[in-house]
């Protein structure tokens, strides 16, 4: 469990600089000023957020693999962890409407993009860690820290990485280390994703015919 952590603990740490450490059980004064500055680069995500966006697209899983992420291999303890991250744009992530500095898939971002600027570090802690780089901390409402939400990222940046680690011992890599992992956690059935995507291709086919 540990190392698994140290994975998503390290990226973390190498992405963002100004971590300021709070309660779990306490508020967060935050508002949105749509600066578009956490939607710079693509965020990394699960195999999870993978299906999320599939079924928000109407698309299939390795649609939104190929078409929407990269995978990197990072070399983490033990192991060259595959990271899926959302690709970048021109400016800002894939999904980001760079005129009305909006998320195009607001309603089934990644979990992490729901968090921000809460980062969580350390799954066992009692602490979270609040990205104080973003200009919309310390202004706006006082809210409650979401704890069911983190609850939810916690349990699946575990599976998602634990899966991963299977696999890559199982001597999986890349995307279809990825790809293993989210059969073996059940977001991604990869005979109901080809037919999913031929019959998509064929809906396409015939209102352009
Ligand atoms: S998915 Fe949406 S919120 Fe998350 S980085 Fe991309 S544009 Fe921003």
């Amino acid at each position: 469990m540990e190392s698994i952590w140290s994975v998503a603990r390290f990226l973390e740490k190498t992405l963002h600089y100004r971590l300021v450490k709070v309660p779990r059980d306490g508020f967060i004064e935050f508002t949105c000023t749509h600066c578009g500055e956490c939607c710079r680069e693509g965020p990394i995500i699960t195999v999870f957020d993978v299906a999320r966006i599939a079924r928000g697209l109407h698309t299939t899983f390795t649609d939104v693999i190929d078409r929407y992420c990269s995978v990197e291999c990072v070399e983490a303890r033990n192991w060259v962890c595959p990271i899926v991250r959302l690709r970048k744009g021109a400016k800002y992530c894939i999904f980001h409407d760079d005129s009305a500095m909006r998320c195009r898939i607001h309603d089934f971002k990644p979990l992490t993009c729901k968090l921000y600027p809460i980062k969580v570090l350390d799954p066992a802690s009692d602490w979270i860690w609040i990205d104080c780089s973003c200009e919309g901390v310390g202004s706006g409402e006082r809210v409650q820290i979401p704890n069911n939400l983190i609850d939810q990222y916690i349990a699946e940046v575990t599976a998602h990485y634990l899966a991963l680690a299977m696999m890559y011992i199982l001597g999986y890599r890349g995307k279809e280390c990825v790809l293993k992992a989210a059969e073996l956690i059940g977001v991604y059935r990869p005979g109901l994703d080809s037919l999913k995507s031929t019959v998509l291709k064929s809906l396409v086919f015939s209102s352009q015919h």
